[in-house]
């Protein structure tokens, strides 16, 4: 078991839309959902807009069917099987809801996968309509953190976390998200750890903004292609750097992998460069 945890944001992530903002277009209901953003928290207009579309006669059902359509990047899903398989322990934690995510990873059979997901509360009730609930009861008290929206702090569940990890041995964290939701977080992370964040994305502005305060190693990434390789990569740096036998033999193969087709180009002429 590698003593690695890799958290996943899960909106512009793992799927490569925001489910809130996919379920409301695909449902024809963007301008209503636009009416209600400036008078609520987002968590609240979404727990609103599932109402609405209840009225509307639209069921858990076709909300579920619009869901397994949304689009997802064909490499996310090897490389959430590989980290798995390598042993790191995978969690998810995301300011969508809890009926959204497990919805898509049961569809995309990688439910079983996470051993933790952390959201907001979400389920079908009584009378067959979709209630989402804040993560953080912000009607009750506030989580006191300012870079955070008001029912939910990552960098609270982050920090809960590394609490609860073994103090018997050292876990490395990777953190991989996009959005603003994600810069706290990333500020919890410690030396030892790695930040994955979606290049040209809010958090990626915060991050470069605010280099100073992050304390883990910052590795950027475009698309799930760039994601699954970054990040088996880290996997495969860090059990390496803990000595793991098992994966220091995986990384002999990939350097195998790749020193011969590198040695071959070497012994190639060098490419002359182009003369005007
Ligand atoms: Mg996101
Ligand atoms: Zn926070």
């Amino acid at each position: 078991m590698a003593g690695i945890v890799v958290v996943f944001d899960f909106d512009k992530t793992i799927i490569d839309s925001d489910s809130d903002n996919w379920v409301v277009d695909e449902l024809g209901a963007s301008d209503f959902f636009n009416q209600l953003l400036p008078t609520m928290p987002w968590n609240s207009v979404m727990d609103r807009m599932m109402k609405e579309l209840h009225t509307q006669g639209k069921t858990k059902d076709d909300i579920q069917e619009v869901l397994k359509r949304a689009p997802i990047h064909p490499r996310v899903v090897p490389a959430i099987k590989t980290a798995h398989s390598l042993g790191c322990d995978l969690r998810i934690v995301s300011d969508a809801n809890l009926f959204y995510i497990e919805t898509i990873l049961v569809h995309l059979g990688i439910r079983d996968f996470f051993s933790e997901i952390n959201t907001n509360p979400g389920y079908v009730n009584e009378e067959g309509r979709l209630r989402i609930l804040p993560f953080h009861d912000f009607q009750s008290s506030s989580h006191g953190c300012n870079l955070c929206p008001p029912n939910m702090c990552k960098g609270m569940i982050i920090e809960r976390i590394q609490a609860s990890l073994g103090k018997e041995r050292k876990k490395t964290m990777i953190y991989l998200g996009d959005g603003s939701g994600d810069f706290c977080p990333s500020l919890k992370l410690k030396d030892e750890d790695y930040v994955m964040p979606r290049k040209n994305f809010p958090v990626w502005d915060l991050i470069c903004q605010n280099r100073a305060l992050v304390r883990a190693k910052i590795h950027e990434w475009n698309d799930g292609e760039e994601l699954e390789s970054i990040l088996l990569k880290l996997i495969d740096t860090i059990s390496l750097q803990e000595g793991h036998a098992k994966s220091a033999q995986l990384l002999l193969v990939d350097c195998k992998m790749e020193t011969i087709p590198m040695a071959a180009h070497e012994t190639l002429p060098q490419a002359l460069p182009v003369t005007q």
